[in-house]
């Protein structure tokens, strides 16, 4: 087979070719797989609970796949007609909102809304436009709506799940799919539809009982009984949601999902005894492990982050780059010395007597934004293998969620340097974060169109590293900003004067 080497990768003969290379470093496995477990029903793209229902009415209505009644491309071009109705209703119902972040953007808002604009548009063209995938947002929607048994786990298909879904909670929606089968929609005729076509329409009467029966098992409703691995999903995401509620209840609104989790997940057990949920302790300490674990992965990107915009400032060699990551390590730890005993004598308090305190958070986040120190960086690193034997039960399994540059892989690392200087760990840690760029990308290798794709954003042109984009900082996602948004819609939040609170408990 001819091999043709495309991308940028670790060849000199590389053509100019931007490949995302997500995740380079391969470190954001463990963070990924703790909110999985964590938060099963919701993900990084879930932004609005009304899609669940619609996904799932639609599915019922045209099972497409095996033994299909319409085929796959018919039963998506609905979904994208479905969606654009959704996005023009929620749009032209945006002023009737009360919090100013709810309800916003729904999916493909940018494309429709110019539509919209125009007064009148064409639904089979903006279906055609709104999104680049074939089943619209279905794509971001499709594996937690299979988890919470609204949709067939099977490839290639478009089914109703096990759980189906009352018709009496469904008029609504119906308004949406009636909507949908339009060839042309003026903006007053998308008016007529409101509020039953916006996406608010969630958060009121049927749907609401009927989402946070999907979501959280805790709906006014009746559904038959879902198979054990859905109410399993169900349990998990209500622990995490009441943890969430508890920890945002009498919050400034500003603050984040996460940094209020840090809180009531290091606090005194006893503050979750006093507040009536003591069944939820080993829920917080498995969100603790995770919260620790997902610093040390956050620092791991950044520092990446750090190294190739380095790079993309002005394209050197390997020993320069070591240079510039050994030089801000100096420059962050004040001089230069043994590493190891620097770093150690630096740490800020990390616990109170057996209390362990949420540092890391703090060393990322001074002052509330993100640290661009590479020091702190890695100071954050070395934590991690303290808290290896500090922490126990379900925290410690959490925090040790196999997933690339681990704690363990940070202690046999220290250890073998405590000889060296805070210059010499620089030019061995950017010498480390390439090559493990470069193993990630090398794993990753696929045939394409009988080419060879090699994802990395990193290209070795002779002996100088150049980057083609640019490397995103965005740390990986706990999922619980788009947990905290569900919430909010469905009810279950609200702002209420200068804080939030907490307008429905779950169960
Ligand atoms: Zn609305």
């Amino acid at each position: 087979m001819p091999a043709v080497v495309v991308g940028p990768a670790w060849s000199t003969e590389a053509v100019p070719f931007v490949d995302k290379g997500r995740f380079p470093l391969g470190v954001e496995s463990a963070t990924l797989s703790n909110v999985r477990r964590l938060v099963p029903l919701v993900n990084m793209g879930t932004a609005h609970a009304r899609y669940y229902l619609l996904h799932a009415v639609l599915a019922a209505d045209s099972p497409a796949g095996p033994g299909e009644v319409i085929p796959l491309d018919v039963a998506f071009e609905r979904v994208r007609r479905a969606e654009v109705i959704l996005a023009a209703a929620s749009l032209r119902h945006a002023s009737a909102h009360g919090m100013p972040s709810l309800y916003r953007n729904p999916h493909g808002a940018r494309v429709v809304a110019a539509e919209l604009a125009q007064g009148v548009f064409d639904i089979a063209e903006v279906a055609e436009s709104y999104s680049q995938q074939n089943g619209g947002f279905l794509s971001v929607y499709r594996g937690v709506e299979i988890s919470a048994g609204l949709l067939d786990p099977a490839d290639g298909t478009f089914r109703a799940g096990p759980v189906s879904l009352p018709e009496s909670a469904l008029a609504a929606l119906r308004v949406v799919l009636a909507a949908a089968e339009e060839e042309c929609l003026t903006d007053t005729h998308v008016d007529q539809l409101l509020p039953d076509a916006c996406i608010c329409r969630a958060g009121t009467g049927a749907e609401a009982e009927l989402l946070s029966e999907i979501l959280f098992g805790c709906g006014d409703v009746e559904l038959p009984v879902a198979p054990k691995p859905v109410q399993r999903a169900r349990m998990r995401t209500a622990a995490t949601a009441q943890l969430l509620l508890h920890a945002l209840e009498g919050a400034d609104p500003a603050i984040t999902p996460r940094a209020a989790m840090s809180g009531i997940c290091f606090d005194d057990p006893t503050r979750l005894a006093d507040l009536g949920v003591a069944h939820l302790t080993n829920w917080a300490l498995s969100w603790r492990g995770t919260l620790l674990r997902n610093a040390s992965v956050t620092a791991w990107r950044w520092l990446w982050w750090w190294l190739t915009e380095e790079i993309a400032a002005r394209p050197r060699s390997r020993e320069e780059i070591g240079t510039a990551l050994a030089d801000a390590l100096v420059k962050g730890a004040g001089r230069d010395g043994n590493a190891v005993e620097l770093l150690s004598a630096e740490l800020p308090p990390h616990r109170d007597g057996a209390r362990i305190l949420d540092v890391e958070d703090r060393l990322l986040y001074p002052d509330g934004t993100a640290t661009n120190d590479p020091w702190r960086l890695l100071q954050v690193i070395m934590l991690g293998v303290n808290r290896l034997t500090e922490l126990d039960g379900r925290a410690w399994h959490a925090f040790i969620e196999s997933g690339e540059l681990g704690p363990s892989y940070v202690r046999e690392w220290l250890a073998s340097a405590t000889h060296m200087s805070v210059s010499e760990l620089g030019r061995d840690l950017a010498d480390r974060l390439l090559r493990q760029a470069k193993e990630i990308s090398r794993r990753r290798i696929r045939w394409e169109a009988g080419r060879l794709r090699i994802p990395t954003r990193l290209r070795e042109l002779g002996d100088v590293l150049d980057l083609a984009g640019q490397e995103g900082s965005v740390a990986p996602g706990l999922r619980l900003d788009r947990l905290r948004q569900i919430l909010a819609e469905l009810g279950y939040l609200t702002v209420s004067g200068e804080t939030l609170a907490v307008s429905r408990w779950l169960p």
